[in-house]
């Protein structure tokens, strides 16, 4: 059985309790985890605060390094953990490798950037007195970083990267259905000479673990990421510790295609975008608006691409697209999908379950594109969070703009178009917190990410992060 990870020990739930973690492909008992309660979770948030005495003064450049050590170790391993992942997520064994690669990249890119000076200030003339300005950056204490299970290893390693590197400590709080991939790399790196407390992994519920967090007066920043819903509900949590906290929320991403547009460069970014991962990722395309003039040659391209992506076991080495996550999953998408069907939307691709032994214990969704769905929808109202994607006509770049940013979410959006003045326009105007054009819809380290809106506040990535994972104090030196 895997164990939590608190103050460099593999340890249990004190009371015992466990849950099991089960593959989505398959139904299968994978492994069981602790189920940790309120208790278990303040031994790892006193070990982060006993260990953040010395982590936060060590040397930067020594931080770097050890952080580098410990990333090496996960590396030369990361096989082990993408089959874990896919194991216990579901996505093809592939996509789990360049997962678990993105999380030692995240590593090491913090480690490198601490070297290179993450923690200077500045000084500042000030010229009404004899004296002389700082602002010097410190970090914030312990963190509590609250995961979601559908990219476990990267959305972990947004937060963990940044706040480690420059000198917090973490306890980590992985989904309930995801912790076997995170404890895994978390051992790893201890074994690669993180000290004791510097990382922490407490596994359990949501409402019991992340509410410990949120909650403790000693836990000085939450980074979360999760759905809008979570998301206030930790909001409102935290404000009684006036708690910092970044929110990574949900999505429901807009792409527009206008009539000179590229066609066979838009279908195959909207379709990377809409099916990556079986549709279940935040920044995924969630609507498409099409030009008119373009709709039908468009539409066409995609069915095409929906209809070619093969279905299979994430350990298929060829498969594209693997299950849902859970039963649960499925079931949302086949009612926001009915929802669509019943007040006249037309399926053009997929629409069912696919048939055959091997889909036959796990939660398996054909590829599906539904057209001529009236605007009151819950495809367009609402986060889809599958492999489901809604395409309608505009007759203007203007009707394009108004409704993709008609809905509550604020999180990335794409253009396709060669009119470099209609991408102005969409950059401008698209209410959205990432715009791509003519590209394909993955967030890049280097760049911040993060949503406006109801997809939450704060970065990731970037130089920025670092803003959302140090507190900077001003210093006056009379001279
Ligand atoms: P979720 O909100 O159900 O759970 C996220 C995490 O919060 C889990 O670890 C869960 O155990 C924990 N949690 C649940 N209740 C809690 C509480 N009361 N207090 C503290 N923690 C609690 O989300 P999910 O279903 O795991 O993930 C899917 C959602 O995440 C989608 O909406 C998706 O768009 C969003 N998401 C956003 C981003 C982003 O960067 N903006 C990235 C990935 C996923």
């Amino acid at each position: 059985m895997a164990k939590m990870l608190i103050n460099g020990e593999r340890v249990d739930a004190a009371s015992g309790a466990t849950t099991d973690i089960r593959n989505p492909a398959t139904g299968q008992h994978v492994d069981s985890v602790p189920k940790a309660d309120a208790a278990d979770t303040r031994k790892a948030i006193e070990a982060a605060a006993e260990a953040f005495k010395n982590w936060s003064k060590l040397a930067p450049h020594k931080r770097g390094q050890m952080l580098m050590q410990a990333s090496a170790c996960a590396r030369a391993k990361l096989d082990d953990v993408a089959q874990l992942l896919t194991q216990e997520q579901g996505k093809p064994i592939r996509d789990s490798r360049i997962e678990a690669e993105r999380f030692a990249d995240n590593i090491e890119i913090y480690a490198g950037l601490v070297n290179g000076g993450a923690m200077s200030g500045k000084h500042v003339p000030l010229p009404a007195q004899k004296a002389m300005g700082l602002v010097v950056r410190r970090p914030i204490g312990v963190v509590g970083a609250i995961i979601p299970w559908n990219f476990p290893l990267t959305l972990m390693a947004n937060k963990i990267a940044p706040a480690m590197a420059v000198g917090n400590t973490v306890v980590v709080k992985p989904a309930s259905t995801t912790p076997l991939s995170t404890l895994r790399l978390a051992e790893l790196m201890l074994e690669g000479g993180l000290p004791a407390g510097v990382l922490n992994v407490v596994t359990g519920p949501g409402g019991v673990v992340g509410e410990e967090l949120i909650r403790h007066p000693w836990v000085r920043k939450i980074g979360f990421t999760g759905e809008t819903g979570t998301g206030k509900q930790v909001a409102r949590s935290a404000a009684d510790e006036l708690k910092h906290v970044t929110l990574e929320l949900g999505g429901s991403d807009a792409a527009i295609v206008c009539d000179d547009a590229d066609l066979d460069v838009a279908a195959r970014n909207v379709a990377i975008g809409r099916f990556f991962n079986a549709g279940q990722a935040c920044l995924a395309i969630k609507r498409v608006y099409v030009f008119d003039s373009v709709a039908d040659d468009f539409i066409a391209r995609i069915v095409a691409r929906a209809k070619r992506l093969k279905l299979g076991s994430g350990m298929d080495d060829s498969a594209q697209m693997g299950p849902l996550h859970t039963e649960k999953q499925r079931a949302e998408i086949e009612a926001q999908l009915a929802d669509a069907v019943q007040r006249g939307g037309r399926v053009v691709a997929g629409g069912h379950r696919p048939s055959g032994e091997e889909f036959s214990r796990g939660y398996y969704f054909e590829p599906t594109v539904v057209v001529d769905v009236p605007d009151d929808a819950r495809v367009w109202t609402e986060e889809t969070f599958g492999p489901l994607l809604p395409i309608r006509r505009v007759a203007s770049l203007d009707e394009a703009i108004d409704l993709a940013n008609s809905s509550e979410y604020g999180l990335g959006s794409s253009i396709f178009t060669r009119d470099m003045a209609k991408a102005q326009r969409a950059i401008d105007e698209l209410e959205a917190g990432y715009t791509w054009v003519n590209a394909v819809q993955v967030a890049h380290d280097e760049l911040p990410f993060g949503g406006t809106k109801h997809s939450g506040y704060g970065k990731e990535h970037g130089t920025e992060v670092l803003d959302y994972y140090t507190e900077q104090k001003s210093v006056v030196v009379a001279t």
